[in-house]
């Protein structure tokens, strides 16, 4: 694990703190020994992929980023801020980081417009017009400020998932965290919501993508993470990890993937 200790080393040697460091970090679901000493650390305007078998733990890691899920041992720090049952600083990480899930979740009685002012509202305490403006803008930056007055279920997965991307935006978050954001989704639907990840990632936001897109990752990663049974295994630039797997357990995934 020499490797991901070295991206620690490299980080500490900037001024700024790491946007994420994950330090020895370990979590049990009764027995189940889920994370394994997981190190990493994200810099500011950094872009990771994490890849890795299903059941491996992405998303139990990315849920320990905000506080979804609680890790037993080790150390998270989000802006420098350590992760602890602090309600305080958990209230300020929390502001810092959007997330995007699978399922898109967005409240079906809601338009889309309520969906995404909702938050600012009623967290930010933003005027409601100043945060239908915020809306609005961020609804045209995915492509689709005409949907605004519709309901979720008149909307396809891709624009679904496109107005959840938007409603994190309205936060105004400084790191975005994606959990495979285009596997529910139908082939066709897949490129707009990866083509909205790409112009998020040009304007130098910090995001941690779980997803098996390779041609996102080269597209867009500055590092891919492998994951397997709890670990990090591998790291490194798209096209060096792809190109020259280190372990076997690398080869196989990527084998069974592309
Ligand atoms: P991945 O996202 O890589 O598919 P997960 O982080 O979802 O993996 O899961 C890692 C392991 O933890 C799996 O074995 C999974 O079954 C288990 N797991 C996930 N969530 C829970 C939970 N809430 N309770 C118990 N076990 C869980
Ligand atoms: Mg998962």
């Amino acid at each position: 694990m020499s490797e991901t200790l070295d991206h620690i080393a490299s980080a500490a040697r900037t001024d700024a703190p790491p946007a994420i460091l994950l330090d020895k970090v370990n979590k049990w679901y009764g027995a189940l020994h889920v994370l394994r000493d997981v190190s990493l650390s994200v810099a500011l305007g950094e872009r990771v992929v994490v890849c890795g078998p299903s059941g491996s733990g992405k998303s139990t890691m990315i849920r320990c980023i905000n506080r979804l899920e609680t890790h037993q041992e080790g150390k998270i720090q989000v802006n420098g801020i350590e992760l602890s049952d602090d309600l305080k600083a958990l209230d300020d990480i929390r502001r810092e980081v959007g997330m995007v899930f699978q399922s898109f979740n967005l409240f079906p009685h809601l338009t889309i417009l309520e969906n995404c002012t909702l938050a600012p509202i009623w967290v930010r305490r933003m005027p409601k017009k100043e945060a239908e403006e915020l809306a609005m803008h961020y609804l045209t930056r995915v492509r689709i400020p005409e949907q605004a007055k519709k309901y979720p279920g008149q909307l396809s997965g891709g624009q679904q998932q496109r107005v959840a991307i938007a409603r994190a935006l309205c936060m105004k978050p400084k790191i975005m965290l994606f959990d495979e954001p285009t596997s529910a989704l139908d082939p066709e639907m897949i490129k707009e919501v990866l083509d909205t990840m790409v112009s998020l990632a040009e304007t130098g936001m910090t995001m941690i993508c779980v997803t098996h897109e390779m041609g996102f990752a080269r597209q867009v990663a500055d590092r891919v993470v492998f994951m397997d049974r709890g670990e990090i295994v591998e790291v490194g630039a798209p096209n060096h990890l792809f190109e020259n797997p280190q372990t076997e357990r690398l080869k196989t995934f990527l084998s069974q993937i592309l």
